[in-house]
């Protein structure tokens, strides 16, 4: 979009960054004729180091943007491998989501998600990067500040909004700007991919291989994480390594040594050669189990990354990202309808509130997950004993990927639902 912005610009709501925590609140804003300025500080089409893949939650989300998936590469489930066992999972048929998984590139998948944010009214600016939050006296967030352009002809505008979004990603540079720091007691992973050729890109599971060695393969310790192998079609693989720690401050992966090992395991019909690598090997930082909150406070909302929204089962962040920014903007709208400001935040204090409900117990049961898989000895049990009991399997399937139906559903669904109720929330 062309910049328009002036020196004194003023709008219902600001988003800042333009991810799918950005493009959804924008989409579900501008959809029910909310004034959405979205400041994105790069130019699109733009890269994000990310495994790409997008389970039935995200596809189900996608579905509620009206985001046209023709030709989208889809995939049936995931093949697990470990332990000397391969086992095939098919995503469940359920009556909240969709039987089948995608993965598209984010440098497509990104244009495309606020693209469709535009075509319902919201406004993009990009090459806008935002500094600062403007407070008023009480400390409440009233607007930011941005950058436009670059060099000799970048300048600064203030933006005035009754309520500012950052969906900023793992930085969260604006939540931190105002003083609201990560949690270092909260999982945190780290991940790198690449992209490869290979003959067997467009198979239709996405794959996860489950031993990472930490030195010599079966002499050294598994490490609490996995390997993946997603296929985006069009002969091209995602290829990536990730692992949690239970704490920021555990993440140190050598992953480029992991990944060699790893590579020098693969079977050579994916053709995994260097002449076959189509990109450079990336890592990136995973902030999980809302390791960032207040999601909600004086006049700000942290949705996606920025609020540490990535699940701890498997470094998935763009479906709770886009699940959040639709939470977001009905609770926006419901506080703009407000007289006042105390209105404004009652109204918005549904908003934690509602991802309480989502995740809270899901990922508690997540922080659980990752001290125990920290463990070699339980990693290497999961996958030696747990991978071949196949009704294990559909069960730890379903957890793992949050594909469990929250209400109803079949024995597993009520296990999980349970378990999340038993557990403080996160
Ligand atoms: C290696 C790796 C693999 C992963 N694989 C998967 C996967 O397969 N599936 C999955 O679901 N998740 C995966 N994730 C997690 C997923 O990438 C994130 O959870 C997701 O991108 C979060 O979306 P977001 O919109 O919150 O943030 P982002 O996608 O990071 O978007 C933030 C946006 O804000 C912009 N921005 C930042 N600061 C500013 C500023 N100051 N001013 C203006 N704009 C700004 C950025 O340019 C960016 O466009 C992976 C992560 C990594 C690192």
């Amino acid at each position: 979009m062309v910049d328009e912005l002036t020196g004194d610009t003023r709008v219902a709501v600001v988003v800042v960054g333009a991810g799918p925590a950005g493009a959804s609140t924008a989409y579900h804003l501008a959809s029910v004729g909310i004034d959405v300025l979205v400041l994105e500080k790069a130019q699109f089409p733009r890269d994000k180091i990310c495994g790409d893949g997008l389970t039935p939650a995200a596809v189900h989300e996608l579905i509620l943007m009206g985001v046209d998936t023709t030709g989208w590469n889809r995939n049936r489930g995931l093949r697990v491998i470990g332990g000397g066992h391969t086992v095939e999972l098919e995503w469940p048929d359920q009556k909240s989501l969709p039987g089948y998984g995608m993965t598209r590139a984010r440098a497509t998948l990104d244009h495309e998600l606020i693209t469709r944010a535009v075509q319902v009214g919201a406004r993009l600016v990009e090459g806008a990067t935002v500094t600062a939050a403007l407070q008023d006296s009480s400390g409440r967030v009233v607007g930011v500040t941005a950058k436009i352009g670059k060099g000799a002809h970048a300048r600064l505008v203030e933006i005035r909004a009754d309520l500012v979004v950052d969906c900023g990603g793992v930085a969260a540079r604006l939540a931190t700007s105002v003083g609201i720091e990560k949690k270092p007691e909260r999982p945190m992973g780290v991940a790198a991919r690449t992209y490869f050729r290979s003959p067997r890109g467009d198979e239709d599971f996405m794959e996860s291989h489950l031993e990472l060695w930490s030195g010599k393969p079966g002499e050294s310790d598994l490490l609490p994480g996995y390997g993946w192998i997603f296929p985006m079609g069009d002969g091209i693989v995602n290829v990536g390594l990730g692992s949690v720690a239970s704490t920021a401050n555990a993440t140190k992966l050598p992953y480029r040594q992991v990944f060699e090992t790893w590579m020098r395991n693969i079977p050579e019909e994916w053709g995994f050669s260097e002449a076959h690598q189509i990109a450079p090997l990336r890592s990136a930082a995973l902030p999980m189990s809302f390791n960032r909150s207040p999601h909600y406070t004086c006049g700000l909302l942290l949705v996606g990354d920025a609020g540490g929204m990535v699940s701890a089962f498997n470094g998935e962040g763009i479906a709770p990202a886009l699940k959040a920014g639709r939470f977001a903007a009905q609770c926006i709208a419901q506080a703009l309808s407000r007289a006042d400001r105390r209105g404004v935040d009652r109204a918005m204090s549904q908003y934690p509130q509602m991802l309480k409900a989502e995740y809270g117990g899901y990922y508690q049961l997540g922080r659980i997950f990752v001290s125990l898989i920290e463990n070699p000895r339980i990693m290497r049990l999961c996958t030696t004993k747990g991978l071949p009991i196949p009704r294990l399997m559909t069960f730890v399937h379903k957890l793992l990927s949050d594909g469990y139906e929250r209400a109803g559903g079949d024995l597993d669904d009520r296990i999980i639902t349970a378990l999340t109720r038993l557990v403080p929330s996160a």
